[in-house]
């Protein structure tokens, strides 16, 4: 297939591509053959720069617009990015590795959606009066300013639409940094923002390290940092965010548990497990990879697991058929060959997968694991790979007290043909974005994020606008003023 992917420049900045080859130069590699297919260079401190200038810059005269306004623009993009869902799903594909099968069904969509729903929503942002006697109060729903949004390699069309649609909603501007793993899709976002009108400076893309993160975070024109990416990761970005009190959103990592009781549907619960484990290779925040399956359903769970696994069409990302593709990256495939080393050594019973596959690109094969117990590395830790870890489990409080015991708490699912167990079960498990007979929905109606370690904040739905705005409160009083001296 010939495709352009050599962007036009590295950086989109005030309304331009820019570019800057002092930079250290990123080398695109396409997951599925490990070739490079474009290089980008990283921001210099003076591309830095030169976005927040342009953000700093074009933000007030954006926040000062009426949210009809800039809601209409929003709202053009949406249907831009829907019109060229083709070749926006062809470069995601080569950015990530991910099937065209998925990419043409929820990356550039699933960002249409956020720009078509908060651009809806930006014309009703209000804030709200309150009567005190005759005196009252009026609070004004303000922009922040300047955002930073910084990306994981996961679904950067995806990211880079979810942070900048309800920023600009709010009439922010935004500096995003791509993954340096997967810097393409963004500056395709950018893009179609500027062909729908939105004001040069407004939303620009500069790629990077995590240095070039590091450096937008602490800079004083910055008001809020929304970050999507690991734990650790977000540990220094929230930390240095604090230092100057900054507003912030963190969207970490998980290890997310999926409860299957016996009585549940076998065919639903499978379904369940297979997309909220191998869907994008195992490549999602939210997957439920401890899955904790009841005794007297578990072999039959685990013999229709590897039927339907078997199944899987593995191979060529660009191939409609194929519905199974590789790792990002060859460093991530070492990690995830690194964990199914440890379960194996730890014990775990292998039940398919769990090998390289002979052929170019970083492609492993869908891994389960079964009697893993709650100590080993592959039950604690997220692999954010293709490897399920499936434990038993008796009775539903014991189900419930090991789900909660993990540090991360991002997501959690339950089967059940049980109505009243399994609203009992999701109020109890600690999980920012549960799921009932499904896994892995992610409706942008709906709030999006974590507790514990998992992270900070809520995307999408109508509270990513209190992520993204502050409140001024206005006291008016009609009356004299009487001071006591
Ligand atoms: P990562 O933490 O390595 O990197 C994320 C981003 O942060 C990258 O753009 C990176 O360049 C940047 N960065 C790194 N160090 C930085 C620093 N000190 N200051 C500022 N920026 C810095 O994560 P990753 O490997 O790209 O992504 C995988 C992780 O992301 C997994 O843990 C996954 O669970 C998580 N994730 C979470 C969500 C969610 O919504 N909760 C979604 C997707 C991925």
């Amino acid at each position: 297939m010939s495709y352009d992917t050599q962007p036009k420049a590295s950086h989109f900045i005030d309304g331009a591509y820019v570019e800057d080859t002092s930079g250290t130069p990123i080398p695109v590699i396409y997951p599925a053959t490990g070739k490079q297919i474009a290089t980008v260079y990283a921001a210099t401190p003076a591309i830095v720069d030169q976005a927040l200038a342009a953000a700093h810059r074009a933000q007030k005269a954006w926040g000062a617009m009426t949210g009809t306004e800039r809601g209409r623009i929003l709202r053009r993009a949406a249907d831009m990015m829907r019109e060229r869902n083709h070749d926006l799903s062809v470069l995601e594909t080569f950015d990530t590795g991910k099937p065209y099968q998925e990419t043409i069904a929820v990356d550039a969509t699933s960002g249409a959606d956020a720009l078509e729903y908060f651009g809806g929503l930006a014309g009703s942002l209000t804030g709200e009066h309150i009567q005190l006697g005759e005196d009252w109060v009026y609070t004004r729903r303000e922009p922040l300013g300047v955002c930073v949004g910084i990306g994981a390699w996961n679904y950067p069309t995806q990211i880079a639409c979810w942070k900048g649609a309800p920023a600009l909603a709010c009439g922010n501007a935004m500096v995003f940094k791509p993954s340096e793993m997967t810097p393409l899709c963004a500056l395709k976002v950018a893009e179609i923002l500027h062909e729908a009108g939105l004001p040069a400076g407004i939303y620009n893309v500069i790629q990077g390290f995590g240095e070039v993160g590091a450096s937008l975070v602490t800079d004083p024109r910055v008001a809020k940092v929304s970050l999507t990416g690991s734990v650790p990761t977000g540990k220094k970005v929230y930390s240095a965010a604090a230092a100057q009190m900054k507003h912030v959103t963190m969207e970490l990592g998980g290890k997310s548990p999926l409860l299957i009781f016996d009585d549940a549907d076998l065919e639903n619960a499978v379904g369940g497990a297979i997309l909220g484990n191998f869907y994008s290779s195992g490549q999602v925040c939210s997957n439920g990879t401890r899955v904790f399956v009841q005794k007297g359903i578990k072999e039959a769970f685990l013999k229709r697991l590897s039927e339907r696994l078997s199944t899987a069409v593995i191979g060529d990302p660009m191939d409609e058929a194929t519905n199974f593709g590789p790792m990002v990256s060859e460093k991530q495939m070492k990690i995830v060959l690194d964990y199914i080393e440890k379960g194996e050594n730890e014990g775990a019973r292998r039940v398919t997968g769990g090998k390289r596959l002979e052929r170019d690109g970083f492609y492993l094969q869908p891994t389960v694991f079964a009697d893993v117990t709650d100590d080993m590395t592959i039950a604690r830790e997220e692999i954010f790979g293709p490897v399920m870890a499936v434990l038993d489990f008796t009775t539903e409080d014991e189900a419930i007290t090991r789900a909660n015991a993990t540090e991360f708490g991002l997501s959690a699912g339950v089967f059940t043909r049980d109505l009243s167990r399994a609203h009992r079960v999701i109020a109890a498990l600690e999980a920012g974005s549960c799921f009932i007979n499904s896994y892995n929905d992610a409706p942008v109606e709906a709030p999006f994020g974590g507790t514990k370690m998992s992270g900070v904040g809520r995307e999408n739905s109508k509270a990513a606008i209190n992520h993204y705005s502050e409140l001024k409160s206005v006291y008016v009083r009609m009356g004299d003023v009487e001071a006591p001296f």
